[in-house]
Order: structure tokens, then C-alpha cells, then sequence
């Protein structure tokens, strides 16, 4: 049987849940309400140079696949069965929230998390916000549109920091044209150009669950992760949690191409007076540390027109990430439209030319 962790109302004894809005424990049957301290030890950063993160990540699965799937709730003595990769669920029987401890001790535990500041109650004004503007939504969405259950999922990432440092080459263009007689000429030149790199980043978050698409989860971004706290069980009463099931070792490369995009960009942008510039070598030695950190999410899905639509809300800023559906004969009009427009500006410079020339 696996071990569970309870947050249960002192006063009345019904399970106590986080709320967002208050930052503190509430109990929705008698109200009382509990504050988490805050730990005021600083979240700490472990190094992962020189580490094999595939062997660490291995180990640390293996640990969670031997946790056991069952688990007795505190509250009711119901068998509660969790999937392998969840953390903190709410028992079917009694509605009690509970975090299954195992799979959050020793290396599993997360380092960090950051609590959820937007309630579900806010969800529909953030909708309502995100449709703003959106002129090609289908007439008849907002009546024939549902929503799926939405659940509040806190989604292991590791967000990484560290330190790019070493040169990169470019080749740099310049290009004149000048008259010689009755030729025009046109001189280019190439420069081999380099730029010394040294480089520091933090906060770069990579999702580690592959059960949530990245691309959705890369847009939900930024989280401000000057907010996160040392983890504490406490701040997933009342929403599902996640463990990462995606190698740290895979996910720093990720981390690491977008740190090299931002230092080509960097160095590319002390290079002024090219018509060209374009990068032809060099090596960046990176030194990575990584943290193990639960960030809020809402997920929930749309159904319109027999199809679902994903969509992810950030749960600290509010900010609302997917794709709507667009109606076709709103999208043919606009269409139609442009190409009107077009066909005028043709028309427009045409007749000035034609003026010009008479
Ligand atoms: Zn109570
Ligand atoms: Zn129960």
C-alpha cells in the first residue's frame, strides 16, 4: 500500500483545500482557514556538471515504478488507485485530497513549486478576454461551444540555469555598386567576424511530462519564477499533480539549443554595417544546473462541432494558450476581402503610371 499525506480541517475534520485568491488553506465546509508558512530557506540549485542525468532520471523512475498504484485514503479507508505518473489526486469516495507521498520523497521530490494565484472561478473572464478580437470565430460558437471538466494540474518542469561561454564566427557581407564607364559594378566584400561569448541565464523552464504537448506548454510561458517556493504538500489540496517522465539530460539539451539561439543573437546583434551576417562556427562550452519545480496549469478542452479543442491557461499569470476553430465563410469573406484590396492597389498604381506616362 502506498503512503498518503492528508490536509484535513482542524475545527470540522472535512479535507482542507488550497486557495489560490488567499494563498492559504481553506476549508469549504465550516470556512476556517490555515496559513502555510513560508519557508524562508532559499530554494537551492543543484549543479549538474559532471553528472550522468540519465542514470539519475532511470533510477528515479524505476523508484516510482515500484511505488505501489494503491492507496488508502486516510479519510474514508476507500482503496484509491492513482496512475503511475500522478502525485496528488482527490479520493472518488469522500472527496478528500491527498498526496501520494511516495512518489514526491527522496529523489522524486520536487525542489520547487509555484502555487496557483487564478482560481477556476476566473477561468470564463480569461475566455472571455482570450475571444476578444478573434473576428473569424464561428458565428454560432458561443451557443453551440462546450467546455470539458477543467482540472488545475500542477505540471513538473525543470527549469534550468547556468552559464554558455566560448566564440562564435560569422561571415559578415558588405556590398557597393559603383559606374565604370558603361558598366555598373557591384563590389562585395566578406569579413570573417568573432565574438567572444560569456553568458549567463536563469529561469528557462522545459516541461518534463510527455503526456502535455511542449508547443503548448512553451506558450504558456513566462512563468515568474521569482515566485516559486521550496515544495510543500500542502499547495496541492484540491488539484491533481504530475511526476516528470522525461529525462533531465534530454530536456537540458533542449534548454541548452535555446540558450545558444539567444547567444547567436546576442553576438549577431554587436554586428552592424552587414548587409549579411550569417554564422560559420565557433563552440560554446555550457555549464548547466537544473531544478525539479511544479508549475500551475489549467487544462481543459472546447467541443464545438464534434471535434475538441486543447487549451491551456497559466496559473499564476492568467494567460490562456490554444487554437479556436475558424468558421470558413467568415475566413473566405476575409479572403475575398484582402484580395479586393489588392486587386484596388494593382488598379491604383496602374492608373499612376498610366498618368505619369500621358
Ligand atoms: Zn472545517
Ligand atoms: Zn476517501
Amino acid at each position: 500500500m502506498g503512503k498518503v499525506f492528508e490536509q484535513k480541517c482542524p475545527s470540522c475534520g472535512a479535507p482542507l483545500q488550497f486557495d489560490p485568491e488567499r494563498g492559504k488553506l481553506v476549508c469549504r465546509n465550516c470556512g476556517s482557514i490555515q496559513d502555510i508558512p513560508e519557508d524562508s530557506d532559499k530554494v537551492e540549485e543543484v549543479s549538474l556538471d559532471g553528472l550522468d542525468f540519465t542514470a539519475l532520471t532511470e533510477q528515479a523512475t524505476d523508484e516510482a515504478a515500484q511505488a505501489l498504484p494503491v492507496y488508502n485514503c486516510v479519510s474514508c479507508g476507500a482503496e484509491v488507485i492513482a496512475p503511475a505518473e500522478q502525485i496528488a489526486t482527490t479520493c472518488p469516495y469522500c472527496g478528500n485530497n491527498i498526496v501520494l507521498t511516495d512518489k514526491v520523497t527522496g529523489k522524486l521530490r520536487p525542489d520547487a513549486l509555484i502555487p496557483f494565484h487564478i482560481d477556476a472561478k476566473q477561468l470564463p473572464d480569461a475566455l472571455q478576454k482570450f475571444y476578444k478580437g478573434k473576428a473569424l470565430l464561428p458565428k454560432n460558437f458561443f451557443s453551440e461551444s462546450s467546455l470539458s471538466k477543467v482540472t488545475g494540474v500542477y505540471v513538473p518542469f525543470w527549469v534550468f540555469g547556468g552559464r554558455l561561454d566560448g566564440m562564435l564566427r560569422f561571415q559578415g557581407t558588405t556590398s557597393s555598386t559603383s559606374r565604370q564607364g558603361d558598366y555598373l559594378v557591384t563590389h562585395t566584400r566578406h569579413y570573417q567576424l568573432r565574438r567572444n561569448v560569456d553568458l549567463s541565464f536563469r529561469n528557462v523552464p522545459v516541461d518534463a511530462s510527455g503526456r502535455i504537448a511542449d508547443d503548448l506548454m512553451d506558450s504558456l510561458e513566462p512563468f515568474d519564477i521569482s515566485d516559486a517556493r521550496p515544495f510543500d504538500m500542502r499547495y496541492l489540496a484540491g488539484f491533481t499533480a504530475d511526476r516528470f517522465d522525461q529525462a533531465k539530460g534530454d530536456m537540458a539539451e533542449r534548454a541548452k539549443s535555446r540558450m545558444i539561439a539567444s547567444a547567436e543573437c546576442a553576438a549577431k546583434s554587436t554586428l552592424y554595417g552587414y548587409s549579411g551576417v550569417y554564422r560559420t562556427g565557433g563552440s560554446l562550452r555550457a555549464q548547466l544546473h537544473a531544478q525539479y519545480m511544479l508549475l500551475p496549469v489549467y487544462l481543459f478542452s472546447i467541443l464545438y462541432g464534434g471535434k475538441s479543442y486543447d487549451f491551456a491557461v497559466n496559473g499564476q499569470t492568467g494567460k490562456v494558450v490554444g487554437t479556436l476553430p475558424v468558421s470558413r465563410s467568415v475566413s473566405m469573406r476575409y479572403f475575398l476581402l484582402r484580395m479586393a484590396a489588392a486587386s484596388a492597389a494593382v488598379a491604383a498604381v496602374f492608373v499612376a503610371k498610366y498618368m505619369m506616362g500621358a
